[in-house]
């Protein structure tokens, strides 16, 4: 599996650098974001050293639909039952500020309908 040693989220995956971790499997790592922006703020993170949506290849598909799916789930164990917002951010012109692709998973109260959080 690609990983890069510079990178943050390969080094947390790594457990080089610790995190509030809640759910871990063999594809993906999920934990808390260190500066969340609503009372429930995670971090979807595949184990895959993937840059961005920018990289993404066809040998992803499965990959990207399993944390798709996974998506609900773990908003339902946070105890989301009244919806989320997900977020991806791509890009410099995106506001990605790490470059492992992650989906931003925030919830814990009422998201205004038309605003960006991130
Ligand atoms: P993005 O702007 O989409 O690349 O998001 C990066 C996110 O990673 C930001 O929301 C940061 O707060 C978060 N972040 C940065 N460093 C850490 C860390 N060590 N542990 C958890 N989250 C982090
Ligand atoms: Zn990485």
């Amino acid at each position: 599996m690609t990983t890069d040693s510079d990178c943050l989220f390969c080094k947390i995956i790594k457990g080089e650098i610790p995190s509030d971790q809640v759910y871990s499997d063999e594809q993906v790592i999920v934990f808390k974001d260190i500066n969340p922006k609503a009372p429930v703020h995670l971090l979807i993170v595949p184990r895959e050293h993937i840059k961005s949506l920018n990289e993404l290849e066809e040998k992803h598909d499965v990959l990207m639909a399993y944390i798709m799916r996974l998506l609900p789930k773990i908003a339902k164990e946070q105890g989301l039952n009244n919806g989320f917002r997900t977020v991806i951010n791509t890009g410099p012109g995106g506001g990605q500020e790490v470059f492992h692709l992650h989906v931003h998973l925030l919830g814990g109260e009422r998201l205004s309908g038309a605003g960006f959080v991130m």
